[in-house]
């Protein structure tokens, strides 16, 4: 079992990493002073899979369930979807000490823990991710969100849960392209913040492809410490957290210009990654070697790694300037100065964006 506690004084939790832990949710939720009654949020594929042993572990340990399924899909994590979890909530009397409970990718995680922030000011959160990407990355930091017509993940809190369970055997019915969209964020882990965690993936990347328990725990965990680290250091986002948006500045480029529909999140941040890997060596802050290093692992683990010759140069450069995290029209860019360590880089010209994206192009 792997531990990582995340320091937040008042608003402290751990993250729980392991196999063989979903049917013990009854049992961690029962150290928290809680209302017996729970609300478990998931969605059919996920509710089919692994409702029954959520709802039995939190059975056996006293709690009555009840159980919401969320339509399957990002175009379901909007505040209408949330409305009609407060009018269940409300109508089945959940109060402020009911816990929500999240079994689900990131979307059922962020949506959950919406709804946990906000009724009745905030009830306790629980995160069950089943997701690699909501393991490594929307589990950990606290930022809960719906999307809004005109935007992704526009309306939003900082809420932490009290828990979070992270159950390796779920992850044996994801598909392969889910695993290898969650394997981006953890190369990204690599890349910005720990040199020697990226050489282990290097030696291990076909281990956790094969989702072989072991290192699997060792790089979600790992995973979760640096963004943890990170997040510690800045709760609400007011500067060095911008580095977990390493390969995000084209990323969010790449899914925008395809609404959302072409890419996993990971495949998206993959091309970024590669992408900003070459602008670094452009502007001569990145060894080339070192670049190749990055961009060979990120191809390893079945990412993509060049921009379709389908959308131009300019729409990309055009749509990063557009990016809600771009201050005052400059563009910022997460820039490798070595394997493990990255800076923030403001006012990049859009000359050299524009001619190193060029180069990204299979
Ligand atoms: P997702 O939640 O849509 O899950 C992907 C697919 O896998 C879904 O079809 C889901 O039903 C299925 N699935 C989930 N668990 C499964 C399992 N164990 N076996 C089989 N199928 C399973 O996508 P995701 O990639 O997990 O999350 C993406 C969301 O996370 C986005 O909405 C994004 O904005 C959000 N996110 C949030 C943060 C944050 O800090 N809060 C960070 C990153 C991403
Ligand atoms: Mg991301």
């Amino acid at each position: 079992m792997q531990e990582v506690y995340i320091n937040l004084g008042i608003r402290s939790y751990s993250i729980y990493v392991d196999t063989g832990l979903l049917p013990r949710l009854g049992e961690y939720l029962k150290v928290f002073k809680l209302t017996p009654r729970v609300l478990l949020i998931t969605n059919p594929v996920v509710g089919s899979l692994y409702g029954a042993v959520a709802e039995t572990a939190l059975m056996n340990a006293g709690f009555e369930v009840i159980r919401a399924e969320i339509p399957d899909g990002e175009e379901y994590k909007n505040l209408a979807t949330a409305e009609k979890l407060y009018d269940l909530a409300y109508t089945r009397e959940l109060d402020r000490r009911s816990p929500v409970v999240a079994l689900g990718g990131g979307v059922v995680g962020d949506l959950a823990g919406f709804v946990a922030a906000t009724y009745l000011r905030g009830v306790p959160f629980i995160q069950v991710p089943t997701t690699l990407l909501a393991q490594v990355d929307s589990s950990v930091g606290g930022k809960v969100a719906v999307n809004h017509p005109r935007g992704k993940n526009i309306i939003g809190a900082f809420y932490q849960p009290r828990l979070v369970l992270a159950d390796l055997d779920v992850l044996k019915t994801l598909d392969l392209r889910e695993v290898r969209a969650g394997l981006a964020e953890v190369i990204k882990y690599g890349v910005i913040a720990d040199r020697a965690f990226f050489v282990w993936l290097e030696e291990n990347l076909e281990r956790l492809l094969a989702l072989e328990a072991e290192p699997l725990a060792h790089a979600v965990a790992a995973s979760c410490r640096i963004k943890a680290r990170v997040v510690q250091e800045d709760e609400t986002e007011q500067g060095r957290r911008a580095i977990l948006n390493f390969g995000h500045t084209l990323g969010h480029a790449l899914e925008a210009l395809t609404g959302y529909t072409a890419y996993r999140h990971g495949e998206a941040v993959a091309m970024g990654m590669a992408a900003a890997a070459r602008l670094a060596v452009a502007l001569g802050m990145f060894p080339e070697g070192d670049a190749v290093r990055v961009i060979n692992l990120i191809r390893r683990a079945g990412l993509p790694v060049e921009i379709p010759p389908e959308l131009s140069t300019g729409d990309l450069v055009a749509s990063m300037r557009r990016d809600k995290k771009v201050l005052a029209g400059r563009l910022t860019f997460v820039l490798p100065v070595e394997i493990g360590r990255v800076e923030i880089v403001r006012d990049v010209p859009e000359e050299a964006v524009g001619r190193v994206l060029r180069l990204c192009y299979n």
